[in-house]
């Protein structure tokens, strides 16, 4: 190896950065050049996610940007588009400019999971992910906007799909986001909307198996669909989607249709494609197939941790259990597979990961929320407070933690923000147009896009 090695890490998420946080900490400057490659230049704190969608948190203050936070590393804004390890070379498309390709000694592939879709007919047309903070920016808007076009209309069907908002996955990340944007829009709708009443919504969850938030006891996933439920939401449990057309018309597969603008889905993961492009050994679900001590099977100078890795879980006595894709895993993985590298560096034995998990913590919105961790189960307020203190206590950095406080303080005092800054979804629409009339004289006819601006997600 290099007397000065290339530690490439693939992706500045929970595992990249966190990594490389602890690689920059414990590698003296000089001992290693640690390279950090990420499409986007800051790690998204995702379980915050569902609170920057309903206005409770400042989205901004939900990413963590990677050249502060890593100021010893090297950060490539751009995507790595393959790689070939027996050569120990990777393409990296840089967010700008030609493609090139990058030499390093050890590799950390760290690019997460993208969503799991379906070949559903107007899925890709009409829906829209909940996995970064770009969506979760989107859908505030949104879900607020459909608010004001319903307000201003006296169309009945406009107003009743408008109002109607369909997500389909009822993990943690479907039902938290559900549960929190409908909090918002109740909120919303209470305060700033007299031509609207609450019972006007429509929230409708469908999920394809029995019961909803996998992570929790049966009776804590029951009592969350009753919770919802006597909200006036609408939980389809053994439902599937089964189209979204044109029109928004959504069919569920207990035969059921109805118009929505919304179409949110969550249902899953899959480990990222883009490890097809490797010569790294992957199982059947897709994984990096990995040892306890997280270095890819029988392939020297790899490592890999996170969603996309199967990690052998030592805690259980299943023969090939691999731990859950979840944050919990990867914060603590990404610290076990810094020490294994500088191990190896130093000529040490690397150590297996060990990690029995701990149990889940969701928000249901303002003051709700479901939690069971080490056995105990809360519900409600202790739930949410409980959800609160240990995410505040695990986002990076303390500028975060510090912001993210400053948010609910001021959220806590003020109320929160319900306004939708709807031209963020095409913000040089006004000025084309302007730009257009000049040319012409006269007002341009409106556009498809126009027309539909104030419409289903596609337009936004
Ligand atoms: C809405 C939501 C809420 C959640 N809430 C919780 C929770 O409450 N508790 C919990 O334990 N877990 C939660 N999770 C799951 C948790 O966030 C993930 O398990 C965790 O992020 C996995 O970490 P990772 O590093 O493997 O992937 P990520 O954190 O997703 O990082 C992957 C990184 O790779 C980058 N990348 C992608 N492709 C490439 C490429 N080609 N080249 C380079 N980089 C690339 C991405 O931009 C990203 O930065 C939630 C997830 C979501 C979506």
């Amino acid at each position: 190896m290099a007397q000065r090695p290339v530690v490439l890490v693939v992706g500045g998420g929970y595992v990249g950065l966190y990594t490389a946080l602890r690689l920059q900490k414990r590698l003296s400057r000089g001992r290693a050049e640690i390279v950090v490659v990420d499409p986007q230049p800051h790690m998204t704190y995702q379980p915050f996610l569902p609170e920057a969608a309903a206005g409770s948190v400042e989205p901004r203050h939900v990413v963590v940007p990677l050249r502060r936070t890593l100021p010893r590393c090297r950060v490539v804004t751009g995507a790595v588009t393959g790689l070939d390890h027996a050569e120990k070379r990777a393409r990296i498309a840089p967010i700008e400019g030609e493609p090139y390709e990058l030499s390093y000694d050890v590799l950390v592939m760290a690019a997460g999971s993208v969503a799991r879709t379906l070949p559903i007919p107007g899925l890709a047309e009409h829906g829209i992910g909940f996995k970064n903070v770009g969506e979760a920016i989107y859908l505030r808007n949104h879900v607020l906007a459909r608010l004001d076009a319903a307000s201003s209309t006296d169309d009945p069907e406009v107003r009743r799909r408008a109002l109607t908002f369909t997500f389909v996955g009822g993990g943690y990340a479907g039902v938290e986001a559900f549960a929190e944007l409908e909090d918002m829009a109740r909120y919303a709708i209470t305060h700033y909307y007299p031509r609207l009443s609450t019972a006007d919504m429509r929230w409708v969850l469908v999920e394809a198996m029995g019961r909803i938030l996998p992570e929790v006891d049966l009776d804590m996933a029951a009592w969350t669909v009753k919770q919802l439920t006597a909200r006036g939401m609408d939980v389809r449990l053994n439902t599937r989607l089964e189209s979204i057309s044109d029109g928004c018309v959504v069919t569920l597969s207990d035969g059921d249709e109805f118009a929505s603008d919304t179409l949110v889905w969550t249902a899953g993961t899959k480990p990222n494609p883009m490890l097809t492009r490797t010569d790294l050994p992957v199982d059947e679900r897709g994984r990096v197939v990995c040892e306890p001590t997280l270095q890819v099977r029988g392939v020297p100078d790899a490592w890999s941790a996170g969603d996309l890795a199967a990690v052998p879980d030592l805690t259980k006595e299943a023969p090939g259990a691999t731990t859950a894709p979840n944050a919990q895993h990867a914060v603590r993985q990404a610290k076990r597979l810094a020490d294994n590298i500088v191990a190896t560096l130093e000529g040490r034995e690397p150590e297996p990961y060990r990690h029995a998990y701990a149990g889940s913590v969701a928000s249901l919105g303002l003051h709700k929320g479901v939690a069971q961790v080490y056995g105990v189960k809360l519900k409600g307020w202790p739930a949410w407070f409980m959800h609160r203190t240990y995410h505040v206590s695990r986002v990076p950095t303390f500028n975060r933690k510090a912001r993210v406080v400053a948010d609910w303080t001021l959220a806590a005092v003020f109320r929160r923000e319900v306004i939708s800054l709807g031209q963020l979804q095409d913000p040089r629409r006004e000025f084309v147009q302007a730009a257009n009339t000049g040319r012409t004289g006269s007002l341009p006819p409106p556009s498809a896009e126009d027309k539909a601006q104030s419409g289903s997600l596609r337009a936004g």
